[in-house]
């Protein structure tokens, strides 16, 4: 069956089949994988304790499906194109077959080193191919992967290992970020100091820097390639086992370790990632994200993998060695389709135009976002800077708990409207929820956003704590699964996400949410980003409070540009929403995934520093000290 939406009519045909008989329509996508054994049942499930389980008593490895199904057709297509951080260094490119051959030797280095099914894998390693190896490898044989991004410090690895009770390590030396090289193994030995669990490290030569490697412990990578053999059969594996362990973001408090099993997240992240961004065969994929993140995952890996297409990784960042050099890879490659988060946008744009327009970018048909809600401005410079005016952009909602993309439009299919994800993907029930726990059915009211039917890519607990998974998400309401977001629809149905719950601010009655402001702000010509809080306020009940980063030409008087930012809000809010205090910051404390961690700026704008929280998942911690020190 083809399970690509190809018009208008088909989505809503899709929609509907996937609410009137959801096991139907899930088991029509799922037939086109390759199991072991076919499913008894197609879903099985209830809210309460949460239990939800998808294929029941299917048998499948999704290795074979991101690979060894494709060899015959595909095995001398490309799978995988590594782009290095600096351009002068060459790019790899992995066909299909070498990609299998790649994945089977990590596998049986794996087995070598002691590990088998079920056990966890710790993966810290920066965007180099063998990071993808490990990945892969890891579900070959079956082992649980729980990949840490390569710039967390040693504590939060440790936090994270020992959770997990990972008994492998997997990095490297060191890593390139820009014109910087940085110790990554270093890292990995003060973690493990606190890590009884961790009995092996494996360790791959990136940089060519000495190391201290420990004796019966750590071994090189390239030197167990020589022992190993370049087929590992793939096991095979419960629909309902463990795949990963992805710890969110933490942008919200103690990070949360979110399970994802076999079965339902090969079906659900293939599946959206054809219909979103539209996918042909012969395309070239970029995603931006860090496999470190659940993008990374889903969209860089597993989804476009499974679907037989070429993706781009790139070890660098968006700055080196210039400004342009997304647009510098995306004409070098042909790239078709680009997903990017709107934190990569906005410091592109605060950059200047002639970085952009210094190249083609004629390859380009469909762009996508994701992370955060993406402000007008920045969805405008995506739209005709980027995408010439000629690409739908794609703005896609999800978290890390729901596996894959849950609104978004479907690249030319459905409608896009600047600051809107769009409608639901088919399989998607959403639902919006007012303080009372009641639904709201009519558009342009702002609720909480809640789902009331599982997908196949929902969160089936977190690591080791069935309890925590069941109170954040399944507690709330009776029956939903609650996202932690508020949300409306316009009057045609678009969903908008409006931000996290915990950031709507009540000024005097009124109710704004954090980006609807920052929206505002950011439309003045001086601000680069910002970020807007409430604080006790004694007449108000909450006082706005914006933090913001200028561009270069902003004028240096501080009280100029505050009035400035005030008048801007006025004319796109109204007086309502004018911010109490600005306060000028070179940076905001953001999470690996670019995210604003606003818990933080709530502290400092209620003048309550004793205790910043966790703040082991921040990128740049030197940021919060200026902050604090410049409080108003
Ligand atoms: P934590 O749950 O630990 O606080 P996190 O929520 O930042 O971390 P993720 O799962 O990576 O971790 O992010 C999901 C959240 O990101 C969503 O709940 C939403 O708030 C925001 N988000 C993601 N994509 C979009 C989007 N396209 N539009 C608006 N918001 C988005
Ligand atoms: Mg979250």
């Amino acid at each position: 069956m083809d399970y690509r939406i190809r018009s208008m009519e088909e989505y809503q045909a899709a929609y509907q089949k996937s609410v009137d008989q959801p096991e139907q329509f899930w088991a029509d996508v799922a037939e086109n994988f390759t199991w072991r054994q076919k499913w008894d049942k197609v879903l099985d499930w209830n809210f309460e304790e949460p239990n939800v389980k998808w294929f029941v008593n299917g048998k499948l490895n999704i290795t074979e499906n991101c690979l060894d199904r494709h060899l015959e057709k595909r095995g001398n297509k490309l799978a995988l194109i590594w782009e290095p951080n600096d351009p002068k260094e060459r790019f790899i490119r992995f066909t299909y077959r070498e990609l299998h051959e790649k994945v089977c030797q990590m596998a049986n280095i794996l087995k070598r080193n002691g590990v088998q099914k079920g056990d966890r894998v710790c993966i810290y390693m920066p965007m180099i191919p063998e990071l993808a190896f490990s990945v892969l490898a890891c579900a070959r044989i079956g082992a649980v992967h729980s990949v840490i991004f390569a710039g967390f410090s040693h504590t939060a690895m440790a936090d994270r290992i020992n959770d997990a009770q990972a008994k492998i390590v997997l990095t490297s030396d060191g890593l390139n970020r820009g014109p910087k090289q940085i110790p990554v193994k270093r890292v990995v030995d003060e973690a493990l100091v606190d890590c009884p669990s961790v009995e092996k490290v494996v360790v791959v030569d990136r940089i060519g820097w000495a190391v201290n490697m420990v004796e019966g412990r750590d071994v090189w990578y390239h030197e167990e390639l020589e022992h190993v053999d370049k087929n590992c059969p793939a096991e095979e594996m419960d629909a309902e086992d463990l795949l990963f362990i992805l710890y969110t973001s933490g942008s919200t408090g103690k990070p949360k370790g979110v399970v994802h099993t076999c079965g339902g997240y090969m079906v659900y992240t293939d599946y959206t990632f054809r219909n979103v961004f539209q996918y042909e065969e012969s395309d070239i994929y970029w995603c931006t994200a860090d496999i470190g993140w659940i993008t990374g995952h889903s969209y860089l890996l597993y989804g476009p993998l499974l679907s037989g297409a070429t993706t781009l990784m790139f070890e660098g960042v968006p700055t080196f060695p210039d400004p342009g050099r997304f647009w510098q890879v995306i004409d070098k490659f042909g790239v078709n389709i680009f997903y990017t988060a709107p934190t990569a946008i906005r410091s592109l744009m605060a950059a200047g135009l002639d970085h952009v327009l210094s190249y083609s970018l004629d390859s380009l048909k469909v762009l996508g976002s994701v992370g955060e809600p993406i402000n007008e401005e920045a969805w405008h410079w995506y739209h005709i800077h980027v995408g010439k005016e000629r690409c739908p952009v794609v703005d896609t909602w999800w978290q890390t708990e729901t596996g894959g993309i849950m609104l978004s439009s479907l690249a030319n299919i459905t409608p896009t409207k600047p600051s809107h994800a769009g409608f639901a993907l088919p399989g998607v029930q959403p639902i919006l929820i007012n303080q009372e726990g009641q639904e709201i059915t009519e558009n342009e009211q702002e609720g909480y956003l809640c789902m009331k039917f599982p997908w196949p890519g929902i969160i089936r607990t977190t690591y080791g704590d069935h309890e925590r998974c069941r109170q954040s998400y399944f507690s709330t309401y009776k029956n939903l699964y609650f996202t932690g977001d508020g949300a409306k629809r316009d009057k045609g149905g678009l969903w908008r996400i409006i931000g996290r719950v915990d950031d709507v601010i009540n000024v005097s009655g009124h109710r704004f949410g954090t980006a609807e402001i920052e929206n505002a702000i950011n439309q003045n010509r001086h601000i680069v980003e910002s970020a807007v809080v409430g604080y006790p306020h004694d007449v108000k009940g909450q006082g706005i409070y914006a933090f913001v980063v200028c561009g270069e030409e902003a004028p240096t008087n501080e009280e100029n540009l505050r009035a400035e930012v005030i008048e801007t809000v006025v004319d796109q809010i109204g007086k309502i929403a004018k911010p109490d205090k600005i306060q000028i910051v070179t940076g905001l404390p953001k999470t690996r995934s670019g995210k604003i961690m606003r818990r933080i700026l709530r502290k400092v704008a209620e003048g309550d520093v004793s205790n910043l929280g966790d703040t082991s998942t921040l990128l740049d911690p030197p940021v919060v000290d200026e902050i604090v020190k410049g409080a108003l």
